[in-house]
């Protein structure tokens, strides 16, 4: 006599005396046991809402894009199959990394945004931000004498999206703390980019091949790459006379 999943549920929930006692308590009443089972399973299901919340909340998406509002026929190139896999947030646990090349506008960073949520559901802990912004609290940090504490908060992702790299040249300095944090991360933690750049024009932001080599050698070594092609999505849209969908 037990109702499905509750042992399972109180020790998840950390409720040991409960988990004891409770078939004691109940002393035979089925009904008792079913009622603790129900309000055992919807504080789960509770607390993994406001987790996946608090998770989405604190990866700072810029807006949340959703998948049901990305229209796949504008990129019939796209391995929709390799893309859908990836929503079940395997590649973290493996530490691959997920890279979107290709120009302005043609849903790099939508489609990177609905693979972050869904690693946000499954129960990681994700960043987002874009190369500028990372690598100005970076080097902030540095000059305040506490790199060594925000590359530790970093590491503490599960998944790091970087926007927009490519977008800015960097500077020595900068090209140093961007390679920290992907070489840091290398094999331990996984990493999402969007980037108007293939890889061989990756020397033209960075100060030198070596440089560039270096970031790009760590960032491809496990990683799944996505190149998406086309006009701007907004602009075509406008094109066309209406408004692009929202979303
Ligand atoms: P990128 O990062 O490649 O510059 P975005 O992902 O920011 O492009 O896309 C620009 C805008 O167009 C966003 O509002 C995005 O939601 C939308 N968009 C781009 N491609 C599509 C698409 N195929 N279906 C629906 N919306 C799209
Ligand atoms: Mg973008």
């Amino acid at each position: 006599m037990s109702a499905p999943f509750i042992e399972e549920h109180l020790r998840a929930l950390r409720l040991p005396t409960m988990l004891n006692q409770y078939k004691r308590l109940a002393q035979g009443m089925e009904e008792r046991i079913t009622y603790l089972g129900d309000l055992a399973a919807l504080e789960m299901e509770k607390r993994h809402e406001n987790g996946v919340r608090k998770r989405i909340v604190t990866a700072k998406f810029p807006v949340i894009k959703t998948l049901e509002s990305f229209d796949f026929s504008q990129q019939p190139a796209l391995p929709r199959r390799q893309f859908s896999d990836l929503l079940d947030s395997h590649f973290i646990e493996q530490r691959q990394n997920v890279i979107f090349i290709g120009p302005t506008g043609v849903g790099k960073t939508h489609l990177l945004s609905v693979i972050g949520v869904a690693a946000c559901t499954n129960g990681h802990r994700v960043l987002f931000t874009t190369a500028a912004e990372l690598l100005m609290s970076l080097i902030t940090a540095k000059r305040e004498d506490r790199l060594k504490q925000r590359l530790a908060a970093i590491d503490r992702y599960a998944f790091v999206i970087i926007d927009e790299l490519g977008y800015i040249p960097f500077e020595r300095e900068a090209t140093n703390l961007l390679y920290q944090v992907i070489s840091s991360r290398y094999e331990r933690g996984s990493v999402g980019i969007t980037t108007n750049l293939a890889f061989p024009d990756w020397t033209q932001v960075f100060p030198d091949d070596t440089a560039a080599s270096a970031v790009v050698d760590r960032l491809v070594h496990h990683a799944v790459i996505f190149e998406l092609t086309g006009d701007s999505y907004r602009l075509r849209s406008r094109k066309k006379g209406g408004n692009p969908p929202k979303g």
